[in-house]
């Protein structure tokens, strides 16, 4: 088995392609494929290719490309060839290459390693509803309406006259298929298990299989990383390679695990995200239909480096401890070899607490760029210093970045609600008038700030026998409403002498006649 990320060797040229099909929203499975071939395209000095896979014109959904490119550049994959993205060996969208397929098919057909086949749909319905296991293949081929079983010039008397055809390919019966996966090690295909493959149909549109190999070969594709679920489709591709005479520079495979669900058995679908309310997707799509409209991670507030760190450790593992890693150091540890074979649980829990990582590794400066719009769609417009002080206090207690607002939301307005059996255990009315000594000592503090608070703090405490305990979470409760939350004095000094002194003083009132 070789793996080129493994080789001391000058790699050749390492050229890899992420080629989804923009037939709906892209999976996060298909942004750990995209990275996958990244991360091995950046370790080589190599290529990253964006190709749009849309001959399937039925599936078809707008803006599902725009949403591919948008999704790798939020990630930080930005394609080094691909549509829009320039390259010398496109178009790189697939609807843009139909004479090259055809040009293809049709020699496939001179050779005799393809033929046309003219059997109606309802023809092969029939065949079968009289065989369930019916196969287009060497069983039966010699027996249906194509160019093996008509004459020459029956054939070009069917095209002539604009009867429906397909262009198939001739599987040969009784050969074993070995493919040397880089993943799964030696993976064999029987062809008698194989069907003859439509290529290209009378519209001109390829299939998946034709339009695929031809590329990778014209774009020199090295490798062909991608989803599991393709392994089967490779034994035809050999085929392919074989008849168009390409086996010389057929890419190496390597066919990556599948993503499971976060609980129980099977492969994460669409449906776990609505279901568990979280995301599976790259980015947000709103669509027409309610079930296709779906949150990303950017927008559950996840930071693109930690989606990526987590998508990276989601099948490949570097062999030693290490868990948080940048784009750079990814692409210098990565190894297909280390990619395993047994698919990967989606542990959400994980991606948080890897956002978390990353969002207390984030600047201030660069938080509170973040934190703004959250904050101004509840109406807010703090200063920018005020906000970086906010985002310094509270990034050690937030995982997604709506919990800026949501657990530090009273930094911005008042308090909404007091924990009021927390208090109860700490408040006791005949101390109010000890508060209120409190208060004003605050209220003279010249320097408003977390040191002369606490100092102040400490010494009224000292004076008056009373421990932290006795003083502190009412404190808390009466700034923040919960016990959670940044320390006392910090809260304090952000809030300013005025509001804070104010907001004690009013929350000390209520819990007065609250309990
Ligand atoms: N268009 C296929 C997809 O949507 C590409 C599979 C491949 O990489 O060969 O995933």
């Amino acid at each position: 088995m070789t793996d080129p990320s493994n080789t001391t060797a000058p790699a050749k040229n390492i050229r890899v392609r992420f080629a989804p099909s923009p037939t709906g929203v892209l999976h996060i499975g298909g942004i750990r494929t995209a990275l996958y071939n990244y991360l091995l395209a950046k370790q080589q000095g190599g290529t990253f290719i964006l190709r749009i896979e849309d001959t399937d014109q039925g599936r078809y959904v707008p803006g599902a490309e725009a949403y591919i490119a948008e999704a790798l550049q939020w990630c930080g994959m930005i394609p080094d060839e691909g549509p829009g993205f320039g390259g010398e060996y496109g178009p790189y969208r697939q609807s843009e290459r139909k004479d090259i397929y055809r040009r293809y098919a049709l020699e496939m057909i001179e050779k005799g390693v393809a033929y046309y086949a003219f059997d109606t749909p309802e023809a092969l319905d029939a065949q079968r509803q009289a065989d369930p296991n019916f196969k287009y293949g060497a069983a039966v081929r010699m027996s249906l309406s194509n160019g093996l079983t008509l004459s020459k010039a029956a054939v070009d008397e069917k095209i002539a006259a604009g009867e429906p055809w397909v262009i198939r390919l001739k599987v040969e019966e009784n050969e074993t298929i070995h493919i040397q996966d880089l993943i799964r090690g030696e993976v064999n295909f029987q062809t008698s298990e194989l069907d003859d493959k439509v290529l290209l149909k009378s519209d001109g549109m390829p299939t998946y299989h034709l339009a695929n190999i031809v590329d990778d070969h014209l774009m020199k594709i090295t490798h062909v990383i991608r989803g599991e679920e393709w392994l089967p489709s490779t034994a035809h591709h050999v085929l392919l390679y074989r008849a168009l005479n390409w086996e010389a520079t057929m890419p190496q495979f390597a066919h990556l695990p599948l993503i499971m669900k976060p609980v129980g058995s099977g492969k994460l679908s669409k449906r776990d995200g609505a279901k568990l309310g979280i995301p599976v997707f790259p980015l947000s799509w709103k669509s027409d239909r309610p079930e296709d409209t779906v949150v990303g991670f950017r927008e559950y507030g996840f930071l693109p480096d930690a989606v990526v760190n987590f998508l990276a450790l989601l099948g490949w593992s570097p062999g030693t401890e290490q868990e948080i890693f940048s784009m750079a150091e990814l692409s210098s540890a990565f190894s297909i070899e280390k990619i395993s074979k047994s698919g990967a649980r989606f542990d959400f829990d994980k991606a948080k607490w890897f956002n978390q990582q990353y969002i207390m590794a984030t600047s201030d400066e660069t938080l509170a760029t973040m934190v703004r719009p959250i904050v101004e769609a509840h109406g807010h417009h703090p200063e920018t210093a005020f906000l970086e002080a906010f985002c310094g206090l509270m990034k050690e207690r937030v995982t997604v970045l709506p919990e800026f607002w949501e657990n530090g939301y009273y930094f911005f307005e008042e308090v909404r609600n007091h924990d009021l059996s927390g208090i109860a255990k700490k408040w006791k009315k005949e101390q109010r008038p000890v508060f209120d000594q409190l208060l004003k000592v605050f209220s003279e503090i010249p320097t408003f700030d977390a040191e002369n608070l606490k100092a102040a703090t400490d010494e009224f405490m000292a004076q008056n026998e009373l421990k932290p305990g006795d003083v502190l979470p009412a404190l808390r409760i009466a700034l923040a409403g919960t016990m959670k939350g940044p320390a006392v004095f910090d809260m304090m000094a952000l809030l300013g002498k005025t509001a804070a002194v104010a907001r004690l003083q009013h929350a000390f009132d209520h819990f007065d006649q609250a309990i």
